[in-house]
């Protein structure tokens, strides 16, 4: 089995090492050649990493995932036709939803992702965990036997859509009101923060409903207390997105769960209002990104 990664960042270079070390044969892809230096698990041990750029490459794959950023996909799906074949899994190791329908191959999955790292510059230093989720195919399942030498851990899923949208409703009220707010997990400590964040979920749930992803009443409060547990001095991807002046992943995840809303006729102020304030921002990028 042939694989690539392509996205040399956070979790990509995290995936990349692991698959490296069982088959070295590993790609990495970046926009240009170059080095990564690479912590696993936070500890100070670096294993270097090499990204290969797309015009390195004169193979097609078998597997493919790719971690860039949702806005950042774009340039990626142009480079697909030379590296991919018409049987090649495509696996999507991204937030948000609403991305797998741009990818015109037969076999693409949104996965969920819980590998917490970070990149600066040409550093990759990962926190913890090696988790995707993925829908159980055959394909999926051949891949998953692969990996169990690795710590990458890839859970097979009858029902990926309501994974997706867990993840998708986490990330719209945390993400929303700390980027907008410029502030950190601290930011709910004001109780009409929390009561507006709150707001925002219960609309974000009641379009999953409209979608047919059914989830207990009790969900809301259950996101609110993973919050609160949040040390106050944490921020989100989007958090840091805006307060290091870069493009956001609003497209995806407000984006994604407004234009549902629409599509269903619902009426949610709270997302509609959240999602034209950080539109409005990523807008500023829209002239030098792809999206
Ligand atoms: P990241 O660290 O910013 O990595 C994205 C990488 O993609 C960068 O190295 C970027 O490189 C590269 N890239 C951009 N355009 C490219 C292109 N056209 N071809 C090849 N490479 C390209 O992002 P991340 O944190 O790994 O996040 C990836 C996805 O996982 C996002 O959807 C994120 O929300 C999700 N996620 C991240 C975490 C986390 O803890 N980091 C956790 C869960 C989910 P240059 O821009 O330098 O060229």
């Amino acid at each position: 089995m042939t694989i690539a990664i392509i996205g040399p960042g956070a979790v990509g270079t995290t995936i990349a090492a692991e698959l490296k070390a069982i088959l070295p044969e590993t790609k990495l892809i970046g926009r240009r050649k170059q080095s990564m230096t690479y912590f696993p698990e936070n500890t100070s041990k670096a294993i270097t990493i090499d990204v290969s750029s797309y015009d390195n490459m004169n193979q097609t794959f078998d597997v493919i995932i790719i971690a860039v950023k949702t806005h950042q996909l774009g340039t990626v799906i142009t480079q697909l036709k030379a590296l991919a074949h018409p049987d090649t899994l495509i696996i999507l190791a991204q937030n948000g939803y609403g991305q797998v329908q741009r990818i015109p191959y037969q076999h693409v999955h949104q996965a969920v992702v819980y590998i917490s790292g970070q990149k600066v510059a040409n550093q990759v230093t990962h926190f913890r965990d090696y988790r995707l989720h993925v829908q159980d195919t055959p394909k999926t399942r051949e891949l998953k036997t692969l990996l169990s030498s690795t710590k990458i851990e890839l859970i097979l899923e009858n029902n990926i859509e309501h994974k997706i949208w867990y993840k998708l409703l986490v990330n719209l009220g945390i993400n929303s009101i700390t980027a907008i707010g410029h502030q950190t997990a601290k930011i709910l400590q004001l109780p009409e923060m929390s009561q507006l964040c709150r707001n925002i979920l219960e609309e974000g749930l009641k379009v999953a409903q409209s979608e047919g992803i059914h989830f207990p009443k009790q969900t809301v409060d259950d996101i609110m207390a993973i919050y609160k547990g949040y040390p106050d001095e944490m921020g989100t991807s989007m958090y840091y997105d805006v307060m290091n002046q870069q493009p956001l992943e609003v497209e995806a995840i407000q984006g994604y769960i407004y234009e549902r809303a629409r599509y269903h006729q619902l009426e949610t102020p709270y997302l509609d209002s959240v999602y034209i304030f950080l539109k409005s921002y990523h807008r500023q990028f829209t002239q030098t990104e792809s999206e």
